[in-house]
């Protein structure tokens, strides 16, 4: 039985997990010193361009250990720290024993460090604790070692201190993995006693060998070429290839027990795999024997909802295919068809964040070449009518007529913002602003405070973290958990552009800051929008009022420009028909709103 260690990489974003993983790949010579670049496991582009991790990824290396001259397998997942992505954190967990929780010690502990610990916990894995970057000139190292040791309540001696840059002390956290990480426990017999049975975590759309399912194999085996079962989907396919990541697929004849890998479905139809569901062998089924599914993951909680329209309506279908391709590698993606008169089909979605929402567009751009109107993200708001009925609010432009309205609700969360001491009072006057309760303050050794609150979860999903960190010059982190419906009093403003309504733009805010809100919204727009050939109003309306207005002036283009010399009928003929062009558009009214807009008026 081969020595197995199943484990994952956690911390707060940018604490250096991916530079770790670095350095892992490195010394178990996973991948040849010529081919290693930074953040080797930041495959896509994006994830390049970015700086984030934002996928988890697994992969197999391969260890001997000096001491014993024993030879182990570490299965590695690492993990995104930003909190939008924390599905793929708690997928990930399920899948392993242990974690190495890391700590920058130029930044010390922050809201996600806690955040993902907690998950960690809930899953009783081992956790080995690790502060890194001490090469750095304001290490605060040993400051760092003790606020970790008091978080964990372990003594300051079993904290690792590492610089995953330099590679100095990283041995030392693979000792710790092997010592103190247990193996998988694992039950290979008869199949008909333990029958096979595997964990899909992840997937990915493949055309050529159908959906790869990235599984946990929990008991028995699976190889290459056997019928395979679906359990919840109740789908059949076939283990066309079966393997393990280094980090590639890399093909094996089977995979058993303990191990981390991969199964190519064969299956085309993205509906039919899905994350939590167990992987089995057909011939069991048939035969009738009966078999337990393996408990799956709770399904995430879309935060904030967002329309997705294809810019062009023609590509609608395929916008539905690249959705249902898309969540195969992005469980926490909610999509429902849904179809508005100004903007056409298109489809509602639901994300994990305003981070999230962007990302997602941005794959869809990428990856499957679709240009697109994302509406603005808003959180989910629930009306009770006068009639007694209830309903669920996704989009602003579905809100309903206030004369038929009791009572309104919107959802709150628990928000945790860390930070040192010194920006403490900056802090707590942003909290203030945004109209919250007051819960607690938990001090942590070296002068800084998580500060936890209750918070309409629609005052921090739009621009509140990019407020946090200026005020706290990046210091401050943050977590929240969504709690329960809470009584609102909110009002939709309408926004037009020269004089007409922008669905994707109207907005719901608190009544007492609608004026306030408005004014907000068209100066930001005056901004983004591009020079108009004509001058064009911003307004906005509240209840067919306009409560604020800007103008985008005129700003004529010069048409003769290319024209040199003195042809002057030339020049008087094309402006001629600049007049004539810009009467025409502006009898129609027309302003184009580019995508980028859209997305760039989230960021106030
Ligand atoms: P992740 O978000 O946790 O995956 O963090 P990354 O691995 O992407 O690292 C974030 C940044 O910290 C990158 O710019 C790394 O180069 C840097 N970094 C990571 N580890 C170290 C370290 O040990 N020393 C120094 N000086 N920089 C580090
Ligand atoms: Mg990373």
């Amino acid at each position: 039985m081969p020595n197995i260690r199943n484990f994952a990489i956690i911390s707060h974003i940018d604490h250096g997990k991916s530079t770790l993983a670095d350095r892992l790949l490195e010394f178990t010579e996973t991948i040849p010193k010529e081919k290693m670049r930074p953040q080797f496991l930041d495959m896509m582009d994006l994830e390049r361009e970015k700086g984030i991790t934002i996928k988890m990824r697994p992969v197999r290396m391969y260890w001997k250990d000096k001491e014993s001259g024993q030879d182990y397998i570490l299965n590695l997942i690492d993990t995104p720290g930003h909190v939008d992505f924390g599905y793929e954190v708690s997928r990930s967990l399920a899948a392993v024993e242990g974690i190495v929780l890391l700590v920058d010690v130029t930044k010390g502990i922050q809201a996600q460090t806690i955040g993902n610990l907690e998950l960690a916990k809930q899953q009783n894995l081992v956790i080995i604790p690790v502060v890194n970057k001490i090469d750095m000139s304001n290490a605060r190292t040993e400051e760092t070692v003790l606020e970790l040791g008091s978080l964990l309540e372990v003594d300051s001696a079993e904290i690792i201190r590492i610089s995953a840059k330099l590679g100095t002390n990283v041995e030392q956290v693979i000792e710790a993995i092997i010592k103190k990480v247990p193996p998988p426990s694992v039950k290979i017999g008869n199949i008909r006693e333990i029958p096979p049975r595997a964990l899909i975590f992840d997937s990915k759309f493949d055309s050529f060998k159908g959906i790869i399912a990235y599984v946990r194999i929990v008991e028995g085996e699976i190889s290459q070429g056997e019928k395979i079962y679906l359990m919840v989907t109740k789908t059949e396919g076939d283990a066309k290839e079966v393997g393990f990541f280094r980090p590639d697929l890399f093909p094996q004849q089977k995979i058993s027990a303990g191990e981390i890998g991969y199964i190519a479905t064969g299956i085309k139809e993205a509906g039919r795999v899905r994350v939590g569901d167990t992987i089995t062998i057909q011939s069991l089924i048939n035969q009738g024997i009966s078999i337990q599914p393996l408990t799956g993951y709770k399904e995430p909680l879309s935060v904030v909802f967002a329309s997705l329209y294809p810019e062009n309506p023609d590509d609608f279908d395929l916008l539905k295919d690249s959705l249902n391709k898309l969540h195969l590698n992005d469980a926490a993606l909610t999509f429902e068809l849904e179809s508005k008169q100004a903007l056409g089909r298109g489809f509602r979605c639901g994300f994990l964040g305003t981070l999230h929402a962007e990302i997602v567009s941005e794959r869809l751009r990428r990856e499957f070449g679709l240009n697109l109107v994302l509406t603005m993200p808003q959180v989910l708001y629930k009306v009770i009518y006068k009639n007694g009925k209830e309903s669920f609010i996704f989009s602003s432009s579905d809100w309903p007529d206030p004369s038929q309205v009791e009572a309104m609700q919107e959802p709150w969360v628990k928000l945790e913002v860390m930070t040192p001491i010194n920006y403490l009072g900056g802090v707590m006057e942003l909290i203030k602003s945004i109209s919250g309760n007051y819960i607690d303050t938990k001090h942590f050794g070296s002068g800084k405070s998580l500060i936890i609150y209750e918070v309409p979860l629609r005052e921090i999903v739009v621009g509140f973290y990019d407020n946090l960190k200026s005020i706290t010059q990046g210091y401050a982190s943050m977590n929240y958990k969504v709690l329960e419906f809470r009584s609102a009093d909110l009002v939709k403003l309408d926004i037009l552009v020269a004089g007409k309504k922008e669905e994707a733009l109207s907005a719901i805010v608190p009544r007492e800051k609608a004026f306030y809100e408005g004014q907000i919204i068209v100066k930001k727009l005056k901004e983004l929008l591009p020079a108009q050939l004509f001058s064009v109003a911003l307004q906005a309306v509240l209840y067919g009022k306009i409560i604020a207005r800007e103008t985008i002036r005129a700003k004529g283009r010069d048409v003769t420009a290319p024209l040199y010399g003195g042809d002057y009928t030339r020049k008087k003929k094309l402006l001629e028909q600049q007049k004539k062009g810009k009467k025409e558009l502006k009898e129609k009214g027309e302003v184009r709103i580019p995508p980028k807009v859209f997305l760039e008026m989230l960021r106030k």
